[in-house]
């Protein structure tokens, strides 16, 4: 290509997730041709999002502050913790109002295809978290996929004989899909029906 400001903008779509080099170049070509208005407001949107959208620092969530507006409400379940994969699961089991608890956000799921490695995600802090509150139950809500289990297990043995009840989300939402895509009533069930790990 001879347009090197075109090429760019192709190569940083490409690199988002679902978006091939194909559905890439549609995108600018889109924003090309459309209104200059809507680049301005597309562009100001990524800004604003990075300066004022932060991962909180005890749980990995999104927050505006150091610490979200979960774990900084006192009349959540302060010894029921769930731990999920990415900050945007936080909002799927929220929408399903059946969790009362805290989140802790790994930042992903144990993939050794992938050379993702536990210290790759933020099972250190899930560690610090553990040994610094008295936690009754850690419910493992990562997805029902091998990544997901493998986690779910790991963790589970990791933090084995230290009297916490684990839980896993039940049956419900298909194996291999992930809690980001589920239906809000079967999630709200795999939630209420979650099952010990043994
Ligand atoms: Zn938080």
């Amino acid at each position: 290509m001879q347009f090197p400001a075109l090429e760019q903008l192709v190569d940083v779509l490409g690199s988002l997730p679902g978006v091939g080099k194909k559905s890439a170049r549609r995108i600018a070509f889109h924003i090309l041709k459309s209104d200059p208005e809507i680049s301005k407001r597309l562009s100001d949107s990524i800004t604003n999002l990075r300066r004022e959208v932060r991962f909180c620092t005890q749980c990995g969530g999104l927050s505006q502050q150091e610490f979200c507006h979960i774990c900084s409400d006192p009349h959540r379940n302060q010894r029921l913790l769930c731990v999920v994969e990415d900050p945007s699961d936080i909002f799927s089991i929220e929408d399903t109002a059946e969790f009362s608890g805290l989140y802790h956000v790994l930042m992903g799921a144990l993939s050794p295809l992938d050379g993702i490695a536990p210290e790759d995600l933020r099972i250190e802090e899930l560690s610090q978290r553990i040994e610094t509150h008295p936690f009754d139950e850690i419910f493992i809500a990562t997805n029902p996929t091998l990544e997901g289990d493998a986690t779910a297990h790991y963790i589970s043995e990791m933090f084995a004989n230290r009297g916490f009840r684990f839980t896993r989300i039940s049956h419900g939402i298909a194996t291999g899909a992930s809690i980001e895509y589920a239906d809000k009533g079967t999630l709200a069930r795999s939630i209420r029906e979650r099952k010990s790990l043994e």
